[in-house]
């Protein structure tokens, strides 16, 4: 499968093919293979992807112990997740878990029942959880990850020539462990990697300890945040870390978010380019967005070319393409840090809502541009307006189905929507919207709904008409003049 390729272009760029940051492929490969969606796992399963997640549980914690072999691509891991039943008792209950060879499955400390096909892996305790009781699940499992095939294609756990990531946006993260894979439910994680000391290992989260020995390190990362399922990343690769430094001014002196590269050896000349401003980035994004959600920002480049960069919990992944030593992919750089706040601090209930991650990222593309001395808000919007008024007008943003959710038009149309709020409310009621909202509902979950019902406080005027015709319509609506 052919993925276009949108990550070098300008910030006005060609606006057709996928938009940036769903899972990144590799330029070079092309696996295919959809996932079997047969299967609901109940009432409240993703419409999306009815085969993935299981509503009758909520998963708190994940632990994750892996030992990762890049010569032979063989993972061995034990997961155990902390658990709580929702409100009827479990009889069985149903984990994700791609193809690996499992040796055991324990729940609650004894040996439990199993079948495992399809990517499900249907688990029997030996006695039933009760309605509401918290509950543990050890699995541990070996085998070769592979990315999962869809449409975009593979997603997930993927082998590189010297190294592996992972980039599981939006049903990949099966690939690698057992979870409840719903955006909506999120958990705090540690994870340990263990793998030949060459490599550096980086997790979404804080470096807890590394440990050396006769030939292998062992990384322990803490994620304490709740983050979603397909938000957790790894990067095995011979990467060297650079330290972004600045933050803050004397005007408004603040504690500046730590924040990290690690990066081929050959590429931190242009890293330092490319990268350059991020710190004046997140400075500005605090000032708009409220303030940053994790305790760190990480970004990886990876040894490869990626179609496309990826964000993760705390984290970003880009590919050695998207540097060049002339900041030409700036504005992927605003992009993937913006979904820090939008798609990792609040999450999406359900993948229909793609558009609150995707639109506010593409937003803070064009408010960065306004910021840093290019082209206004304004002038992106009516760039994209014009475009998207020659393109078949068939999507809607509020519910554009599986097969187009990563198409770019709702990309572009996301940031109209934001825009089209940003002119309803007015300058100063807009931005109170904007950090009401990432303070609202930070570390949480959210949908268009309550979207709609928190803008609707900064404002006297009826927005149901805004964001109907932006949002539940699929015709383009005409771009509104600024007020005066
Ligand atoms: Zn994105």
């Amino acid at each position: 499968m052919t993925v276009p390729v949108n990550g070098l272009v300008p910030a006005n760029g060609p606006v057709t093919g996928r938009g940036s940051c769903a899972a990144p492929r590799r330029r070079t490969r092309g696996s295919e293979g959809l996932l079997t969606q047969k299967r609901a796992a109940g009432p409240e399963a993703d419409p999306y992807f009815p085969a993935h997640g299981d509503t009758r549980y909520r998963v708190h914690r994940y632990e994750l112990a892996l030992d990762y072999r890049p010569a032979s691509n063989r993972l061995r891991g034990t997961a155990r997740l902390s658990a709580v039943a929702g409100g009827a008792a479990l009889r069985e209950f149903a984990l994700d878990l791609a193809g690996f060879r499992l040796q055991r499955v324990v729940v609650d400390g004894r040996a439990a029942h199993y079948t495992h096909r399809a990517g499900r892996l249907r688990v029997r305790p030996a006695k039933a959880v009760e309605a509401g009781a918290a509950f543990t699940v050890e699995v541990h499992y070996t085998g070769n990850p592979q990315p999962l095939g869809s449409q975009w294609g593979g997603l997930g756990w993927e082998e590189l020539t010297d190294g592996a990531l992972v980039a599981s946006q939006p049903i990949g993260a099966p690939s690698w462990y057992p979870c409840n894979d719903r955006p909506a439910d999120k958990a705090s994680y540690q994870i340990s990697v263990t793998a030949p000391s060459v490599y550096t290992v980086v997790v979404s989260g804080r470096l807890l300890s590394r440990t050396t020995g006769a030939s292998s390190t062992t990384w322990v990362y803490e994620q304490a945040a709740p983050t979603s399922t397909y938000l957790v990343s790894v990067s095995i690769g011979r990467y060297e870390p650079v330290q972004l430094l600045g933050g803050g001014s004397v005007f408004a002196p603040r504690r500046p978010v730590p924040q990290t590269g690690y990066v081929p050896a050959g590429l931190r000349r242009e890293f330092a380019v490319d990268f350059g401003r991020q710190t004046r980035m997140m400075d500005f994004f605090e000032d708009v967005f409220g303030p940053y959600p994790f305790d760190e920002y990480t970004v990886v480049v990876a040894d490869e070319e990626l179609d496309v960069p990826v964000e993760a919990q705390g984290l970003a992944t880009f590919g050695s393409n998207h540097l060049g030593g002339q900041r030409r992919s700036e504005r992927l750089v605003a992009h993937e840090l913006a979904h820090q706040w939008f798609g990792n601090s609040l999450s999406i209930g359900d993948w229909r809502h793609i558009w609150l991650n995707e639109g506010f990222a593409k937003y803070a593309e064009w408010l960065w541009s306004e910021h840093s001395g290019g082209p206004s808000a304004a002038t992106h919007a009516a760039t994209a307006h014009a475009h998207l008024a020659r393109l078949r007008q068939d999507l809607t943003l509020g519910d554009p189905g599986r097969r187009l959710m990563f198409d770019d038009r709702l990309y572009q149309r996301g940031g109209l929507a934001v825009h089209a709020l940003r002119q309803a409310l007015g300058e100063g009621a807009f931005f109170r919207m904007l950090r009401g909202w990432t303070a609202v509902h930070r570390h949480g979950v959210v949908t268009t709904a309550r979207l709609a019902a928190h803008a609707a406080q900064y404002t006297s005027r009826p927005l149901a008409p805004v964001l109907d015709a932006w949002v539940h319509q699929p015709a383009l609506p005409p771009l509104a003049e600024p007020d005066a």
